[in-house]
């Protein structure tokens, strides 16, 4: 990610360095903060600029797009650039962009009453996982900083482990998300702490000096991960830092690691909030178990399209389906729970409970959601109050915020509800009740916002109109002081005109000068003795009185007192609310669970979705996965869905098979989606669904469907499987798709068994395999918890329809000869397939050629595969017949002969060719079929039959 020459642009630059001793003092102390922040690039604050200077002038005007100038003083030249303050949310995005940490080196003194050089300091540093600025913040989702510590295993055992293996290491990982201080922490072996960070997904790592690092599964949206030397990862540091944040942390953590990860992901978290000390808006550092968790690791999270969708075309992910709730709080809750779903049983029914109460109190919903649609980010609110960062307006948003609370509370415990003989209060479930308890009104923290500011506060709090009148009585004193006293000089112009007898007499008032009394030349002789010359101009003289200078001063005085003392008061209300910041999280925590609910239960009424019974695996050891007419969430959104039943004992095995796009995958991933929605509270997509709550969810997908780069694709895909073999259980699920398919046939064949036989004879995980290699079909009359499923293709009106309907038993082993046929294929190759199919049926090896044929002509998305462009031609099986369609720029259809053609051609193949079928294979070299879609393409061939007949 990072491009730019890191070295001479973060910290001293080497330009400055070279000369530090002649500096003049400004550029002195910007050399002394470089220093101080090495792995920063520092931005100067230069009046209403942040400037950088030398080598890191030229990288800020480079990936800024900014000028790059020279300043010149009396030590000599040096290049600079700078971005304008008011408008530097862009402009540090860029560097954010570039892999840069940004240290914001502010005046923190008032520049005009500095005497000599202004002061000035690092207040905040910007990097990618700790950035705070709303506008450089997506604010729907979390941005964390992680810190990852490791113990050795020999360290953990107390002595030096005989085998030193590095399985006994234990990993600490850590989070904050510095906006809203939130602060995960968990521990577990590496591989564990790797599958928690993929889930975290933070936009910065660093790792203490003994731990290696950690490749995010993705680079290119990974995170930046810093290795971090000194003493930040020392359990004593560690110790001492984390004791504001948690009384005795020696005790509060599950292992020294992930004490030793907290107190370095903390530090560093202060660091960039300018080293003020402790972060008072971590309230809590929240530990958790991934245990508690259903486990759904990086691969499956990305084949599941949970939020993020690579499909072509296609961008829907089950975030944004799911996605109906009302505020920021809500949406990042909302993306917790689909990150983390639950496996305890009577929590997940405790959800159920308080979303089937929503679905039904259609009214109240729509209540909480308008009221929640007014509510400011709470979380980022308190977090700016607590650092002292809030300004009035953010107060004001605050107050705003806490005003809707009672209205949530009445739209869920309806007044006349409580009241109510024959009906049970409002609301039913227990957790939604609990909810509603944990609404705190903070009923002080209202009335104190209301009263201290104005409505519509300015920006600055510096300046004044910030505290409403009524406040203070000292501050309202010096306003009304102010206020009198510029009504006595509204007035003075017409008194003054009376006085003298002057009718063109003016009074105004310059910046520079301040009141003036304004005679023109011409009346010189009338201006009276108290009347003092202040200045001269062409046509006229301008005067002040006395009384006057007195009035002004006091104006003037009053004015300044005001705003100093206003601001005071504000500072003073912030702290006050600040106290309360545990509260206001609390708050904060019950809003964004409400609000999700309300999501949850808004979909289940839109899209018809059910409530599924959950089974406790251990009250119900047998139980297994029961749907009826599942839907998949995010494609039935986009037209058409045929439902489909799915009843998986548990432990078994369905081996699924069908033409391409007949619906295999889809499927699969429908009942995945059922188990993760259900087990994070939501109803699911089915007419009914009865599911057992499981631990873990795989996904595998064979390498030739996976189109994400990074090491061979085979190598990934058998390094998955692996993973799998290692870790599935009873109580998971595993879904593989088209898992064998980046090798050789004979390979991938061997593979793909080997993997169903251990699933289900070692295992016990409950499984859908869809495969091509339709001889895994046998398993089911060998294994007892095998059995077969399939889907298949029939003609409506002419057309080759995908029914999409999923039907027991093995599909036919020739339906891609089917396939072809319906699509209007010449009946002799027809005919000719299906011997060489049923011929080569005892080693498969026959009707894995026809049908691989078949489905890669259905699929254009295969077209850049290992497998690629299979034509037409071979429906003939014969190599010299396919040929020429490979010629068409597809080329590589040579490739898959090796599959099966090569054994199952024989020479006098030919001769089942006549002339009508030659002709029609003339034409069929002439279409593009890889850019066509399965469905044009069979239909196009149809339509050629027809011609030809
Ligand atoms: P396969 O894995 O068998 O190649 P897919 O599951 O990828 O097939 O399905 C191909 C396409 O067919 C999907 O993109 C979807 O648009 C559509 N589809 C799949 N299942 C259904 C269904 N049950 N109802 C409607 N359309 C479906
Ligand atoms: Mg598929």
């Amino acid at each position: 990610m990072p491009t730019a020459d890191h070295e001479t642009v973060t910290g001293l630059p080497p330009g400055i360095a070279a000369v530090r001793d002649d500096l003049t003092p400004m550029l002195s102390q910007y050399a002394d903060l470089c220093a101080a922040h090495e792995d920063a690039l520092v931005l100067f604050q230069v009046g209403d600029f942040y400037e950088a200077f030398s080598e890191a002038a030229e990288a800020v005007a480079r990936i800024c797009e900014v000028t790059l100038t020279q300043r010149e003083d009396s030590t000599g030249e040096y290049p600079m650039a700078g971005i304008p303050i008011d408008n530097a949310a862009s402009y540090l995005e860029s560097l954010l962009d570039e892999g840069f940490r940004v240290a914001i080196a502010d005046q923190v003194e008032d520049a005009e009453q500095a005497s000599g050089l202004v002061d000035r300091a690092v207040t905040e540093v910007i990097t990618p996982g700790t950035v705070v600025d709303d506008e450089l913040l997506n604010s729907g989702t979390t941005n964390y900083v992680a810190a990852v510590a490791c113990e050795s295993g020999a360290r953990n055992a107390g002595a030096p482990n005989a085998a030193g293996t590095a399985n006994d290491d234990r990993y600490g990982l850590a989070a904050v998300d510095v906006a809203t201080g939130e602060c995960l922490v968990t521990d577990g072996d590496r591989a564990t702490v790797a599958e928690e960070l993929e889930r975290v997904d933070p936009a910065e790592l660093l790792t203490g000096p003994e731990t290696a690092p950690f490749t995010p599964a993705d680079a290119e949206t990974g995170w930046m991960e810093s290795s971090m030397a000194g003493d930040v990862f020392e359990r004593r540091t560690a110790v001492e830092r984390l004791e504001p944040y948690v009384a005795a942390p020696e005790n509060r953590f599950g292992s020294d690691a992930e004490l030793r990860a907290a107190g370095a992901v903390l530090a560093y978290a202060e660091y960039t909030q300018g080293d003020d000390g402790p972060l008072e808006y971590v309230a809590r550092i929240r530990r958790y178990d991934p245990r508690e968790h259903l486990r759904l690791d990086a691969t499956a999270q990305r084949s599941l399209e949970l939020f993020e969708n690579r499909g072509l075309g296609a961008s829907a992910t089950l975030f944004d389906t799911l996605d109906e709730t009302s505020c920021a709080l809500g949406r990042r809750c909302l993306e917790r729970w689909l990150r983390r779903p639950l496996v305890d049983p009577e929590r997940i029914r405790s959800r159920h409970d308080a979303v089937e109460e929503l679905t039904e109190r259609a009214f109240a919903r729509d209540a909480v959601a308008d009221h929640l649609s007014a509510a400011y980010d709470l979380e980022r609110l308190v977090g700016r109050i607590s650092r002292g960062r809030a300004n009035a307006r953010d107060l004001r948003s605050l107050h705003a915020t806490l005003a809707v609370v009672p209205e949530i509370r009445e739209a869920l415990v309806p007044d006349d509800a409580e009241e109510g003989a024959d009906e049970a209060p409002a609301p039913h479930a227990d957790h939604l009740a609990d909810l509603v308890d944990r609404l705190d009104t903070l009923t002080e923290v209202r009335d104190l916002l209301d009263r201290a500011v104005v409505p519509d506060p300015p920006q600055e709090i510096t300046e004044g109109g910030v505290i409403r009148e009524g406040f203070d009585d000292e501050l309202d004193d010096l306003r009304a002081t102010e206020r009198e006293g510029r009504e006595w000089i509204a007035d003075l112009e017409a008194r003054e005109r009376e006085r003298t007898g002057i009718d063109s007499l003016k009074v105004g008032h310059t910046q520079v000068h301040g009141y003036y009394i304004e005679v023109t030349d011409a009346n010189l002789e009338k201006v009276p003795d108290d009347y003092h010359r202040r200045q001269t101009l062409k046509n006229s003289e301008r005067y002040y009185t006395p009384e006057l200078k007195e009035r002004e001063d006091e104006i003037v005085g009053a004015a300044e007192r005001a705003d100093a003392l206003e601001y005071e008061l504000f500072t003073e209300v912030r702290d006050r609310v600040a106290d309360e910041t545990e509260r206001i999280q609390a708050l904060a925590d019950a809003l964004a669970e409400l609000d999700a609910l309300c999501s949850l239960a808004t979909v289940a009424v839109d899209r018809d979705y059910v409530r599924p019974e959950i089974v406790d695996p251990e009250q119900d050891p047998s139980a297994g996965i029961r749907v009826e007419a599942g839907r998949h969430p995010v494609v039935e959104r986009q037209g058409e869905f045929v439902p489909n039943d799915a009843d998986l004992p548990r432990g078994s095995v369905a081996v699924i098979t069908g033409p391409n796009m007949s619906g295999k995958s889809t499927y699969m991933r429908s009942v995945a989606l059922a188990v993760v929605l259900a087990q994070i509270g939501s109803f699911v997509p089915t007419r009914s669904a009865r599911l057992p709550v499981l631990d873990r969810v795989f996904t595998r997908v064979g390498a030739s469907d996976d189109i994400a780069g990074g090491q061979s694709t085979f190598m990934r895909e058998m390094s998955e499987l692996t993973e799998i073999l290692h870790d599935a259980s009873p109580n998971s699920l595993v879904l593989l798709d088209e898992v064998g398919r980046g090798t050789s046939t004979a390979d991938g064949r061997a593979i793909a068994r080997a993997a169903a036989e251990f699933l289900h004879d070692e295992l016990g995980a409950t499984t859908l395999f869809a495969t091509h290699y339709h001889d895994l079909t046998d398993l089911a009359s060998e294994r007892e918890r095998v059995f077969n499923l399939h889907f298949t293709a029939t003609k409506e009106d002419g057309d080759v329809t995908f029914l999409h309907r999923v039907a027991e038993g093995a599909a036919s082993s020739s339906y891609g000869v089917e396939v072809a046929e319906l699509a209007g294929v010449p009946p002799a190759v027809v005919e000719r397939s299906r011997e060489l199919v049923d011929g080569g049926a005892d080693d498969g090896v026959a009707s894995g050629t026809t049908e691989a044929d078949v489905e890669q002509t259905a699929d254009p998305s295969t077209a850049a595969d290992e497998e690629p462009d299979a034509t037409l031609a071979d429906f003939a099986a014969d190599d010299d017949l396919a040929e020429p369609v490979t010629a068409d720029g597809s080329g590589s259809g040579a490739d898959r002969q090796h599959d099966g053609a090569e054994n199952a051609v024989d020479d006098d193949t030919a001769a089942v060719v006549d002339d009508a079928t030659a002709e029609a294979l003339d034409a069929l070299r002439e279409l593009e079929l890889a850019t066509m879609t399965p469905i044009e393409a069979l239909n196009t061939l149809h339509d050629l039959q027809d011609d030809l007949t």
